[in-house]
């Protein structure tokens, strides 16, 4: 039988290198027993438009990690919708990254780290014995307690597990091609979610290849299980392409699925965690790198907690993540998400083209910075006047009103926003769920 280790870290992306970083800061001595696998060698190419939410680099910053590569700052998110256009601006929201560049800088930080980091090694299935689990690569097998897959979307860890895909997949579609005089601010990423025939967006995100300023454009399109609607993205990138004076049979295309998160979906079994795409990220709009690198900054507290007292039996692992804030954002995420790509998207996409509080404090978590009571305040205006507005039977018509009611308790919980603000919502005397 081959080497024996603590934890086996399956996948080298955001999740898998964060996972490596964290546990090293919480706990060296497991760390020193930990082993990374990735199948490819760094600088690796991974198919993303690159846009991190600066909530990452904080992130990483606690642990002492400074991920320096070639950027473009953000400062703004504009977006078109049918029935308007929105513009909402946050100095250091983010930056956008190339993965080429982005990954390998990870990957030398985590070097410097107490885990082994090996990489051309490709997993190819995982043994249960009722003490270990073996993890077989193609460099001969490795005995472990731990095995964390974060090994993306196509995961050999989750189907070692036995999980199917997932409910919620996607498909995007990406090119990068020259700036055009309709490109908006290079400090501004831009979405375009004029076609509701689509079930998700096209994006146009200011990049630089080798040092040169370009646009990456792209296009994504969720389905929620069988029922998710098909959509020719190609087709339909191409029409938003040639409206601009850009031609897509010039540009090299780079096509990728996606993975959503679902909550009823397991996230771990026991001695294995689930995380980053192997578990599910944001289905709403694809965003998975900070939520990689929360994934695994979650990954390496949980294991140096759990493995330090002895438990592999990771059942806590999912009330873990949804407890913190990545799963409250992921929670929130997946509620829209399930709301606006179906039936239900006349019911919010109007509030969505006309308010300002809520890009505020999307920007704010975006960002990674505490949110702001009276932003929270202002949404919670916003949506009275709005409810006001359009009927109280809008709301009371929507299915998914109860998850939105209990996940509004939450955020006003965690803001310090009075329940009383609440009530707010309630027209004509009525009293919502929120206030109960
Ligand atoms: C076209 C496109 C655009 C996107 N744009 C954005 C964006 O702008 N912003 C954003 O935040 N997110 C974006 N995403 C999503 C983002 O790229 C992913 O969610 C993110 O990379 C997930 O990180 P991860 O670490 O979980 O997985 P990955 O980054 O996929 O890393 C998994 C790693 O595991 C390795 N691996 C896989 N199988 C094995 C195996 N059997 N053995 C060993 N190693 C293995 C892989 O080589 C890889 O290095 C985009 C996705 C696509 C497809």
């Amino acid at each position: 039988m081959g080497r024996r280790v603590e934890v086996v870290i399956v996948g080298g992306g955001p999740a898998g290198l964060s996972t490596a970083l964290f546990l090293s800061a919480f706990a060296p001595d497991l760390a020193a027993r930990t082993v990374l696998l990735e199948r490819a060698r760094y600088p690796r190419d991974k198919f993303c438009a690159g846009g991190v939410g600066a909530r990452a680099d904080r992130l990483l910053e606690s642990v002492g990690v400074h991920v320096e590569v070639p950027s473009v700052p953000l400062c703004a998110v504009s977006a078109s919708w049918g029935p308007g256009r929105t513009l909402a601006r946050l100095e250091g929201m983010g930056r956008v990254v190339r993965r080429f560049e982005f990954d390998a800088a990870l990957a030398r930080r985590s070097r410097e780290t107490p885990v082994e980091l090996r990489e051309g090694v490709t997993v190819s299935g995982i043994r249960r014995h009722p003490d270990r689990l073996v993890v077989d690569t193609d460099r001969g097998p490795i005995e472990t307690r731990a095995v964390v897959g974060a090994d993306g979307v196509g995961s050999i860890v989750r189907r070692a597990l036995g999980l199917p895909r997932g409910e919620i997949h996607a498909q995007a579609l990406e090119l990068d091609t020259e700036i055009t005089a309709n490109d908006p601010p290079r400090d501004t990423i831009h979405f375009d979610l004029t076609d509701s025939t689509l079930d998700g967006y096209i994006w146009d995100f200011p990049t630089l290849v080798d040092g040169r300023p370009l646009v990456c454009r792209g296009i994504y399109h969720v389905r929620v299980g069988e029922r998710g609607r098909p959509s020719d993205i190609e087709a339909k990138l191409a029409r938003y392409l040639a409206a601009r004076g850009l031609d897509i049979a010039r540009c090299k295309k780079k096509r990728f699925a996606e993975r959503g998160i679902a909550w009823a979906e397991p996230m771990a079994a026991p001695g294995v965690l689930l995380i980053g795409e192997a578990a599910g990220i944001d289905g709403l709009t694809g965003e998975g790198i900070a939520q990689g690198i929360q994934y695994g900054a979650l990954a390496g507290r949980y294991l140096a907690e759990t493995l330090g007292a002895g438990r592999t039996d990771f059942r806590t692992w999912r009330s873990f993540v949804k407890g913190e804030r990545l799963g409250q954002d992921l929670a929130l995420r997946s509620l829209l998400m399930r709301t606006f790509y179906g039936p239900d998207r006349s019911v919010i996409e109007p509030f969505l083209a006309e308010s300002s509080a809520f890009y505020e404090v999307a920007l704010q978590v975006f960002a990674g910075l505490a949110i702001d009571p009276e932003s929270v305040r202002r949404l919670i205006g916003e949506v009275a006047r709005y409810v006001g507005r359009t009927g109280w039977s809008t709301l009371r018509d929507w299915p998914e009103r109860r998850r939105a009611f209990a996940l509004a308790r939450e955020a006003a919980r965690h803001t310090g926003t009075s329940p009383a603000a609440a009530t707010e919502t309630a027209p004509n005397g009525e009293t919502t769920e929120a206030a109960q």
